[in-house]
């Protein structure tokens, strides 16, 4: 899960196990600072539409360079504000930028991930509603992406706050769909609009006939529950051919455009634009 990935990642910072809590602290401080001074930024990756080959979505990812130890990633220091109480901070400023943002593209739609912490905040969804009418954002541009850990605690709080989200117009996707404990359960007891398919899984189609069963099974899956299913970390040419085959309406992955800042990204989004062949290549390169 997040808390044991982060626990194993912080030997990149300090390998020694007394030091953790320290260095924990540290970052936890020069955040605190980051967050108050402005000194984060995002990025945003496309997310291309398999039937028209163009852009459909961008996903909203924080960044942050630290004085010291230069760019750090959000799988560290994500995990270390869930901990230390920054992550409502943490959230709602990346929430906030994400929408003042997107009116750069004013025909995709802009997802930001949201901690399981900020979903359940009590201020969660005024805050949602309130940097919405801020930056003038059609609620329906906005998905937000909450991973099955969300799921943790055993209250209606998630199923409550996803119906009020959805009531006000937002789609919600379940991030990294097929990692961790996935149960189907949460797919029939929770009302998401889209499915992302975990990067381990797409990974090893090219190779493995076994994962090519899985994503299969997964995108029919997600289309007989009306989901928009999106893969996740696509880095080959014969991947988008085989998840185009298999139906996929969504790809995002470095192939198709990697997190940029929103300069790049925009310039990006106009440019992407997929050969209908590409997407629909013969059988023998479909595999
Ligand atoms: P995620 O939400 O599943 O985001 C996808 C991650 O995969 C991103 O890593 C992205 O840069 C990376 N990725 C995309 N395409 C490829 C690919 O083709 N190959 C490979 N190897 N990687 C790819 P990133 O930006 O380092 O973020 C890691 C995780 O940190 C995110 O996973 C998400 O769980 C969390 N995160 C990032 N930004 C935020 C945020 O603003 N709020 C919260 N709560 N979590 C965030
Ligand atoms: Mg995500
Ligand atoms: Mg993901
Ligand atoms: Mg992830």
């Amino acid at each position: 899960d997040a808390k044991a990935n982060g626990r194993r990642r912080w030997s990149f910072f300090d390998p020694s196990m007394e030091e953790h809590v320290h260095t924990r602290d540290k970052i936890a401080r020069d955040l605190r600072r980051a967050i108050d001074n402005d000194l984060l930024s995002v990025a945003y990756q496309p997310q291309l539409d398999s039937r028209t080959g163009r852009v459909a979505a961008v996903e909203t990812l924080v960044r942050w360079t630290h004085p010291e130890h230069g760019p750090v990633s959000p799988a560290i220091f994500v995990p270390i504000a869930e901990e230390t109480g920054l992550i409502n901070d943490l959230g709602l400023w990346v929430l906030r930028r994400a929408c003042q943002d997107a009116h750069h593209w004013p025909d995709i739609t802009v997802s930001v991930n949201i901690s399981p912490t900020q979903f359940r905040h009590p201020r969660f969804i005024d805050q949602v509603i309130e940097t919405l009418s801020l930056y003038d954002m059609a609620p329906s541009r906005l998905e937000i992406e909450v991973t099955e850990s969300v799921f943790a605690g055993k209250d209606d709080t998630v199923l409550t706050a996803m119906k009020r989200l959805k009531e006000l117009g937002l789609k919600i996707a379940l991030d990294d769909f097929g990692s961790g404990y996935s149960s189907l359960s949460y797919l029939r007891r929770f009302p998401f609009d889209i499915l992302k398919i975990d990067r381990d899984f797409i990974s090893p189609v090219d190779e493995s006939p076994q994962a090519q069963a899985i994503v299969r099974t997964i995108i029919d899956l997600g289309a007989a529950l009306g989901m928009t299913v999106v893969a996740e970390g696509i880095e080959t040419a014969p991947q988008v051919h085989f998840l185009t085959s298999a139906g996929c309406e969504r790809m995002q992955g470095y192939y198709i455009g990697r997190p940029a800042p929103v300069e790049t990204a925009s310039a990006l989004i106009k440019s992407i634009s997929l050969d209908p062949m590409i997407l629909r290549p013969a059988s023998r390169l479909a595999g």
